[in-house]
Order: C-alpha cells, then sequence, then structure tokens
C-alpha cells in the first residue's frame, strides 16, 4: 500500500489500527494456486488462527479456499461468514471429545490427532470418515514455538504408533478419508519439506480408502528485505511432480491439500501507531508509541522482526530508535532500528502485520483492542471497530462483597 494511503487510513480512523490490502491476499492465493495449477485435485484451506475477521474469510473463501479451523468458536465464525460446513476442516489440539463430536455434527470434517480420542470417536461413531494428523517427526519451523513436528511435539499421532492406528481402525470399522501433517511455520528449506511429505506418503499406502492428503503449510514469506521465502514456484513443481506419481502408485486421484495462513494474510497487512514520545537517553533513542504488547505481540513473544518506516516522514534523515509500546513492563518491538527521523505524533507503519497479529491482540493493561480495516478497490472499509469502555466492563459480574460481607457479620 502507498504511504498516502495509509495516513488516510490513520486520519480517518485514528491510531491503533490494522490495515489489509486485499489485493496482496488475492495475489498471494493466485500465486500459491497457480503453483499447483497442474494437480488434478488441489484444496487451499485457509487457517483462521491466523486472521479472523470476517471480512477476510469472506474474501479468502470468495477466491475458491476452504478453512482450516482449530476451535469451535473458529468454525462458527467460518459458517457465520457463509464458509459451507464441507468447506472447513478442524483440526484441534487437546480439545474434548465432545467438542470433536460437535464440530463433527456440523458437517465439518475433522482430523483427530491423538490415540485416545481417535478410538473413542470411531467406537461412537464409526461411519464418520476421519482425517488424522501424523507427526513425521522432522525438525522444521522457524522457532521453537511454532516447530510442531518434532519428535518431543505435541502435535498428531507419532508415525511409530501406526501399527496402532490401525488397529483401532480395524477394531471400530470406521473410516480413515485423509491423512495430515502440519510441520510448523517458517520452513526454510523445500527439501527438508519434502521430505516429511515422503514419510506422509508411506504412511498413506496403509489406509485404502483416502480421499485427500493434506500437508498443512510453513510457507515462509520475507520479513525484511533480503529475507528467504519459500520457494512456492520450485515447490510446486516438485510436489506437483511427486503427488501426481503418488496418485498413480495409490491407484486414485486424490486432493492435494494446504493451510497456509501466513502465506495468504502476512504481507497484506499493516499496523500503524502514533508516536507518543520521543525520549533521548545517554545511549538510546527511545520512540514510545501509543501501543504495546498488547496489541502485537510477536516482537517481544517470538523475537519476530517487523520492518517499522515513519510514515508521516518517509524521505527523513534516518536515525536509529528503539521503539517502544506503554505496557507498564518492556514491550520492545524494534531495538537500534534505522527509521526516518521520528517527531511525536508521526504515524510509524509495521508492516508484516496480517498474521497472528490482530488475532493474538488482548486487553491487557485495559487497553481496547484496535480498529480493523480492509483497503479494497481504493477503499477504506471498517471491518472491525475499535473497541470501548464497555468492552472491558460487559462481561464483568459486579458483586456487592463488601455490604454483604458486613450484613452476614450483623
Ligand atoms: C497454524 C496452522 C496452520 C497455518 O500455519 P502458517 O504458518 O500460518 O501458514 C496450518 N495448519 C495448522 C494445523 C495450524 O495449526
Amino acid at each position: 500500500m502507498e504511504n498516502e494511503n495509509l495516513l488516510a487510513v490513520a486520519r480517518e480512523f485514528e491510531s491503533p489500527v490494522y490495515v489489509y490490502d486485499s489485493s496482496k491476499i488475492i495475489s498471494q492465493y493466485n500465486r500459491l494456486s497457480d503453483a499447483f495449477k497442474k494437480v488434478k485435485r488441489i484444496k487451499l484451506n485457509y487457517a483462521v488462527k491466523a486472521l479472523s475477521n470476517l471480512a477476510i474469510l469472506k474474501l479468502i473463501n470468495s477466491l475458491g479456499a476452504g478453512l482450516d479451523t482449530v476451535s469451535i468458536q473458529e468454525v462458527k465464525l467460518g459458517l457465520l461468514a457463509g464458509v459451507k460446513p464441507n468447506d472447513i476442516v478442524f483440526t484441534p489440539n487437546g480439545v474434548s471429545l465432545e467438542e470433536i463430536e460437535k464440530v463433527s455434527a456440523m458437517g465439518v470434517q475433522i482430523n483427530i490427532d491423538n490415540l485416545s480420542i481417535l478410538e473413542q470417536f470411531g467406537t461412537k461413531h464409526p461411519n464418520v470418515p476421519v482425517c488424522i494428523r501424523m507427526n513425521p517427526h522432522v525438525m522444521a519451523g522457524g522457532n521453537s514455538k511454532i516447530s510442531v513436528g518434532h519428535i518431543d511435539s505435541k502435535f498428531g499421532i507419532s508415525i511409530h504408533q501406526i501399527p496402532h492406528i490401525l488397529r483401532i481402525v480395524e477394531n471400530t470399522g470406521m473410516h480413515i478419508n485423509g491423512v495430515h501433517m502440519h510441520t510448523g511455520s517458517d520452513i526454510l528449506d523445500i527439501e527438508v519439506f519434502l521430505r516429511a511429505c515422503e514419510i506422509l506418503f508411506e504412511t498413506a499406502m496403509h489406509f485404502k480408502n483416502l480421499d485427500f492428503i493434506d500437508f498443512g503449510s510453513g510457507f515462509k514469506v520475507p520479513y525484511k528485505l533480503g529475507d528467504i521465502e519459500t520457494d512456492i514456484e520450485e515447490f510446486g513443481q516438485k510436489m506437483t511432480n511427486r503427488f501426481n506419481a503418488f496418485c498413480k502408485e495409490y491407484g486414485k486421484e486424490l486432493t492435494l491439500g494446504f493451510e497456509p495462513g501466513k502465506f495468504l494474510v502476512s504481507e497484506a497487512g499493516y499496523f500503524l501507531a502514533k508516536v507518543n514520545v520521543v525520549k533521548q537517553t545517554t545511549s538510546t533513542v527511545f520512540a514510545g508509541i501509543d501501543s504495546g504488547l498488547n496489541h502485537l505481540i510477536r516482537p517481544m513473544f517470538y523475537g519476530s522482526h517487523h520492518e517499522i518506516i515513519n510514515i508521516s516522514n518517509p524521505e527523513g534523515r534516518e536515525r536509529f530508535y528503539s521503539i517502544v509500546g506503554y505496557i507498564c513492563e518492556t514491550d520492545t518491538f524494534a531495538t537500534n532500528r534505522r527509521i526516518s527521523e521520528i517527531t511525536e505524533g508521526d504515524i510509524i507503519a509495521f508492516k508484516n502485520a496480517g498474521a497472528y497479529c490482530f488475532s493474538m491482540a488482548s486487553n491487557y493493561n485495559s487497553r481496547y483492542r484496535p480498529a480493523e480495516v480492509l483497503w479494497h478497490n481504493g477503499e477504506a472499509h471498517l471491518i472491525r471497530k475499535r473497541e470501548d469502555f464497555e468492552d472491558l466492563t460487559k462481561n464483568q459480574v459486579d458483586v456487592d462483597i463488601l455490604t454483604k460481607a458486613s450484613e452476614s457479620v450483623s
């Protein structure tokens, strides 16, 4: 998005505010589906947890994508956005049998990632087709919080437990219609990913009546200039050849599935905040903004890098700044970053603010969660209002414990 458009959004909707550029989401979707156009049956399910605004779900569904969900609430959001139940996959971890049954009753494809629930579900509902999430034990992912496929990971059923799965399937008579893996975010090396895919292909051969194989996600996007990103085109070509060969071997045209979150929405997002204070200490120049880890926690939580630009003064002389929040603990967005000269009142923009930014926002320090705006066809559309004081208090129950206590004493 152009600086002037971002500034116009900040002027109209005030700061802090999230802005999403629909054209970037659309071009990323097209890039991914083009990379797999030689696969007969391909299904991209957008991972709702990256950014779950209804307008975003509608937009992505209109492109042809389904949804990948991890909670019954995400399923409900998808249905509210008009997504068909059979276009939704439920891939939870550690949720109750009851929640899985409720989601399954809505007509959503379920994906089970542990033997205990698999056995219980299969015993009670042998006629409901189920996908199983495997753990291929491949170390991938940008950091330990998002690397979910390694040996000690809580996710998926170990490939070493395939005999156990087969026993459950035989005993219950249940139908496994898909196999799945999700090794984690930020995969840098296509070969590592393809190795994990081989393990999933081997697993798939154990199940005779599959409809799809879902390879999860992990497509890396660049967060800064010169950053490595997953080469989607090269990956698409290699994967297409391998998948088509596998279908021949398997004897059936299966659907190839992916669940991109970050890839579709990360770069489409900008987070705009205003500089409240410029504070010069003996060693550092801090720019304190009207936001903090309550609105964008990735830098503090994962050590993530977000490019920061001063959109009020893009051509200014560059100086070094540490960008910090207003939360009463250390919430540093960036340390000694070269940014064009900042004056109090300037609007700064964080890039790559589409994925895992608003969706991880909280009310910490009793601050309101920001507004969200969709930039579509050259116009700004408010897609979520900024919270107000009522949002902070509406679920609080005003118990008059002091009066009651004194009554019971008297
Ligand atoms: C989070 C998640 C994704 C999306 O991961 P990205 O790195 O955002 O693409 C896909 N599948 C599952 C099961 C997930 O939990």
